[in-house]
């Protein structure tokens, strides 16, 4: 087991729990939202559990890189690198986070509100 047996996320990078995989890399998965608030709605989450973005750490340099580089690409494959595109990380019950596994959302395909709800 990569991270607490009972972390949503973890099982799905294990393949415990289906989702829809759109991209892998070295340290990193993506898979898309099951509740999309856009027409592109990706995650990008850490293979390693790591509990959000507060808890990231020097020692996750690496980890983290690959997550954006990861969400780049998604970006890209997805069709709007040139339209553009909103990454998030949700931080706390203001920030509206809701699952215990570092996850950045990789949201797109239209115009998106600012500021956000
Ligand atoms: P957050 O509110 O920032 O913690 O984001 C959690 C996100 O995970 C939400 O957008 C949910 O829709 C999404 N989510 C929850 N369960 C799953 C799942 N099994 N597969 C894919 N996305 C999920
Ligand atoms: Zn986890």
């Amino acid at each position: 087991m990569t991270g607490p047996a009972d972390c949503l996320f973890c099982r799905i990078v294990a393949g415990d729990v289906p989702a829809q995989v759109v991209h892998e890399s070295e340290h990193a998965v993506a898979f898309r939202d099951l509740n999309p608030q856009a027409p592109l709605h990706v995650l990008v989450v850490p293979r390693r559990h790591v509990d959000n973005a507060a808890a990231v750490s020097r020692d996750d340099a690496e980890i983290t890189a690959d997550m954006l580089i990861t969400a780049r690409r998604v970006a890209e494959a997805e069709g709007v690198a040139e339209s553009g595109y909103r990454l998030v990380f949700n931080v706390g019950d203001d920030g509206g986070n809701t699952v215990g596994h570092l996850h950045l959302h990789v949201l797109g395909g239209r115009r998106l509100g600012w500021p956000p709800g």
